[in-house]
């Protein structure tokens, strides 16, 4: 193991057991982890992989529930730092808000894990209308493509909480059905910190009428670099 890597393995023991590093040595490990498309295709895996195994294989039903939850803790939390550290840089010093927010989102996250599990009991005994491998696979493919909507929005909030001073304006596509909010502020331009306070970074879970998600909204600098949105 190389130094960065085993920077990064003492950074994650700290982490998991809330054990406070410096903040330069923080942004160090952060970046070690390697860019957020990596994350993104990893957690999709997960949760992909997981699914399938739960709906298909009788053994270790509890233990998939329990690894989704560790893995999107993991994967919540690299989402949010890489996010940080690439626009608000070295050190990685996040404020108590920008903690506390993440802190709360992963809390609802777990919650709707739980649904998630409920729905997959359900779909099990279900014996009029058995699943077929295609069913568990479509079905493991569409709620993974979810999972990876939602963690692009826990990015997109690391990387506006790291400059919450930088002005970004509502740009892109609607989706099939447009909204209210999305109608008000397409092309409208506001600093990081008010899209933040208003809930309206789009992705799922945010304040939009449309719920975020139905679309192709993201957030954009002067330069054209895209923010906020959906990466897949
Ligand atoms: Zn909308």
């Amino acid at each position: 193991m190389d130094n960065v890597a085993t920077l990064r393995k003492l950074y994650l023991h700290c982490r998991e057991r809330g054990i406070e590093v410096d903040s330069h040595t923080a942004a160090i490990a952060i970046r070690a982890a390697g860019g957020y498309a990596g994350i993104r295709d990893g957690y999709y895996g997960v949760i992909v992989d997981s699914i399938i195994k739960y709906l298909t294989d009788e053994a270790g039903r509890l233990q998939t529930k329990n690894f989704i939850k560790k893995e999107m803790l993991t994967a919540f939390t690299d989402a949010f730092e890489t996010g940080w550290v690439e626009t608000g840089g070295d050190p990685y010093e996040p404020e108590p808000e920008d903690n506390e927010w993440l802190t709360t989102r992963i809390n609802q996250e777990l919650a709707y894990i739980d649904g998630l599990f409920v729905t997959m009991r359900a779909m099990l005994e279900d014996t009029e209308e058995p699943l077929t491998l295609s069913d568990i696979d479509q079905y493991a493919e569409a709620r993974a493509a979810g999972y990876a909507a939602t963690l692009d929005s826990i990015y997109s909030q690391g990387k506006l909480r790291g400059k919450k001073n930088v002005m970004l304006s509502l740009e892109g596509q609607d989706g099939a059905a447009s909204c209210s909010t999305c109608q008000k502020y397409k092309g409208v331009s506001h600093r990081a910190r008010w899209w933040i306070s208003h809930d309206l970074i789009p992705g799922p879970g945010s304040s939009y009428e449309c719920g975020g998600w139905q679309c192709f909204h993201v957030l954009q600098d002067s330069e054209g670099n895209q923010w906020a949105g959906t990466q897949g």
